[in-house]
């Protein structure tokens, strides 16, 4: 498999009153071309933070990337300036978010904000942009689109409006869509139909997807390959089957038992016990210790690291060998 983009040790702390939020601290994952990535873990984990230092996003003060590489085709984007990310931002690399009513802006038509995702992207007449602003709001399903093109953001229910936010991520043809809880605030059926479209966009334009969700279900939908976070690292991270099949860190297992199933009764559902440790106050060895029902006294004192245990499977957790960790 061919590699679109890799992120190297990335870091990206905020600087607060509090103290330091090391909300990305170490990072590393790979996106293959044509292939679903997704990155799961508990809200605050640090998923959010790393789709924003892609696009490089982040928000200076009070957060900053302090390290690593990422290196989209080549070339590291920590290394580009501000005018050639642009030019890589919602033309190469799109982004969709959870709730579009704030991306889309209210006091304009779907129809110009699309046009103007097109013109700035693409050497085209307004004519020819309008053609394909209407065309592409068919391709994402959205019925009556040369009259949806008129329409304001607030005429459109929730889902017609991911629809319009998924058609101007796509209207230029991205190589990777950056996907970040596209589907929480729709309800079920709606959030079905729209994992459907990004499924058939992605075998259409052969576009990589990074999918953002806290949602085990979304993955088992969507993923070729999974990452898990938790309080800003990898913990564990494989191929879909494999993960689901078999879990190897304790936190992604208590994941996988605590998603809702239709053959298990609410009541009998598992929840991890305790909470997210505060970016503040983090424990000294793995992060998860003082939730970990398997901890061992090596936990306590010693971080540990992601190695692969077979292939492509990797793990963060001492079950699975200590000597070599610090
Ligand atoms: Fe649990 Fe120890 Fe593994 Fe951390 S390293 S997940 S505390 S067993
Ligand atoms: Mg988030």
């Amino acid at each position: 498999m061919e590699k679109l983009l890799e992120i190297k040790n990335l870091k990206t702390y905020f600087y607060t009153d509090e103290g330091i939020v090391k909300a990305v601290d170490d990072v590393s994952l790979k996106i293959n071309k044509g292939e679903t990535m997704c990155i799961v873990g508990e809200s605050g984990c640090g998923k959010s933070i790393t789709a924003m230092s892609i696009l490089r996003l982040i928000p200076n003060p009070p957060g900053r990337i302090e390290g690593g590489e990422i290196v989209f085709e080549g070339r590291d984007l920590l290394k580009l300036s501000e005018e050639e990310v642009r030019s890589i931002r919602g033309n190469e690399i799109s982004m969709i978010f959870q709730e579009p009513m704030t991306s889309l802006n209210p006091v304009f038509t779907i129809g110009n904000q699309i046009i103007e995702a097109i013109m700035l992207h693409q050497n085209l007449s307004k004519k020819a942009a309008v053609e394909k602003a209407v065309e592409v709001l068919k391709l994402v399903g959205i019925p009556r689109a040369d009259e949806i093109i008129n329409a304001y953001p607030h005429e459109l229910s929730g889902g017609m409006r991911q629809r319009v936010m998924i058609a101007m991520a796509m209207v230029c043809n991205p190589k990777l869509l950056i996907a970040d809880e596209p589907t929480t605030a729709l309800d079920v059926t709606i959030q079905a139909q729209i994992l459907d479209l990004m499924r058939k966009l992605k075998e259409d334009t052969k576009t990589s997807i990074m999918l953002i969700t806290h949602d085990l279900g979304v993955v088992a939908e969507m993923a070729d390959y999974i990452s898990v976070m938790y309080s800003g690292k990898i913990v564990e991270e494989a191929k879909v089957l494999e993960l689901f099949k078999n879990p190897l860190h304790p936190y992604t297992s208590g994941l996988l038992a605590s998603k809702p199933q239709i053959h298990i009764d609410k009541e009998k559902l598992y929840a991890i016990p305790g909470q997210v440790p505060s970016s503040f106050d983090l424990p000294k060895g793995c992060y998860f210790y003082p939730r970990c029902e398997r901890a061992m006294d090596i936990c306590e004192q010693c971080a540990p690291k992601l190695k692969q245990i077979h292939d492509g499977h990797y793990v963060a957790c001492h079950l699975y060998g200590g000597e070599e960790n610090e």
